[in-house]
């Protein structure tokens, strides 16, 4: 492979319309022999998540649970995000943070973090996610890195959801201690992506599309994918993401990788959904990723509601957050309404966990795993 090589080679290759109409002309007999098979290809993840597998949910869901209790065990990693910024440049059809929608915006100050950081400690959380909008004059490198400075004394293990940056600037953050970058492609329709981000650095396709290449590159720990479902038609979306994170594996096989489902919310900028995946689709969506790949970490938001997100624990989700805010200095101030999306599962971070125990599982707060890789010689 050479080394200049990006997933834009890979993407170039594959037709929206004929990946559609391969998932939707899958049968039972695929679905079958994607079941029986050790190992799962790109065709066989696209007979579990077309319309043929419906009838075969309960096997599914029974083989994604054996498949998660065997590389995971009985636990669940429990993060926190932490919303820095609500200032934004971009024009986002869906997000509560676009700059279109009449809100006011905040950027939290090295007094803010500080106190956000303290209340986010005090419910035990150790792993951090933090999270911006897009203003790269405000909220970019040095804020980044200052925050982080900040935060490190609370936090063992601190992820970013803010813009894709370069090469060089994720090397930087690796530096400083960042663990994982998570970056949606939000849609891989190219034509419906440009609808989406009419305005800002977003709507650049291609270079969100190579992001995932760029922090490979940089030697970041763990990079996230996923796609914001309601935009595009679910389960071909879907597929494009599977084959991003089938090229990245390939190609940075020293990164671990995670896969977040995040379905459209009601927000203040909100946009009619061109789909709707129901409840029993993302637990097919959720069964098909674990059977695809045993490895990759699954991983959901407070956006669902607290039913749906105590029967999915069991099925293959690894990670998971709880008492989530959403807007800048929400920790501290909760009654100021400027999130990015509105939450679903309300419970506090202790009620929550009490929930996972029940179900048998373990809620860890402390990934030992990566601690203990890195361990300083
Ligand atoms: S999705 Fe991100 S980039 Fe788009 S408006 Fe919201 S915060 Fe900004």
């Amino acid at each position: 492979m050479k080394s200049d090589q990006t997933f834009q080679d890979v993407f170039n290759t594959l037709d929206w319309d004929e990946v559609k109409s391969s998932i939707y002309g899958k049968t039972a007999a695929d679905v079958r022999r994607a079941l029986d098979n050790d190992v799962c290809d790109l065709e066989d993840f696209k007979a579990l998540i077309s319309p043929a597998a419906a009838p075969f949910l309960e096997e599914m869901a029974a083989k994604s649970r054996q498949l998660t209790l065997r590389r995971f065990g009985k636990v669940i990693n429990m993060y926190i995000p932490m919303y820095l910024s609500n200032e934004c440049q971009n024009i986002c059809t869906y997000c509560g943070f676009s700059l279109d929608v009449q809100i006011p915006r905040k950027t939290l100050t090295d007094s803010e973090i500080q106190a956000e950081a303290r209340i986010v400690k005090e419910k035990g959380y150790d792993h951090l996610l933090l999270v911006t909008g897009e203003a790269n004059k405000t909220v970019g490198l040095p804020y980044f890195r200052n925050a982080i400075s900040l935060l490190k004394p609370y936090f063992s293990q601190i992820s970013m959801e803010v813009q894709p940056m370069d090469e060089d600037e994720y090397r930087v953050l690796v530096e400083d201690g960042v663990y994982a970058v998570l970056v949606y492609q939000e849609t891989y329709h190219k034509a419906d992506y440009k609808l989406h981000h009419p305005k800002g650095k977003k709507s650049n396709f291609n270079y969100r599309l190579e992001t995932p290449d760029r922090l490979g590159r940089a030697g970041v720990h763990k990079i996230g994918l996923g796609v914001l479902f309601g935009l595009e038609d679910w389960r071909t979306d879907t597929f494009f993401c599977a084959a991003h994170l089938n090229y990245l594996e390939k190609t940075y096989w020293k990164t671990r990788y995670a896969v977040s489902f995040p379905r459209l919310r009601p927000c203040a900028g909100g946009v009619e959904l061109k789909s709707v995946m129901s409840d029993r689709d993302l637990v097919q969506l959720i069964c098909a990723y674990r059977i695809f790949n045993p490895e990759v970490e699954l991983s959901m938001s407070t956006r669902e509601s607290a039913v749906f997100r105590d029967h999915v624990i069991k099925l293959g989700i690894t990670s998971i957050s709880a008492e989530s805010k959403t807007d800048p200095g929400g920790y501290s101030h909760p009654d100021e309404n400027l999130e990015q999306f509105e939450i679903d599962d309300n419970r506090p971070t202790g009620e929550f966990t009490e929930v996972i125990r029940a179900a048998g599982y373990e809620p860890v707060f402390k990934d030992w795993d990566w601690a203990l890789s890195h361990v300083p010689e």
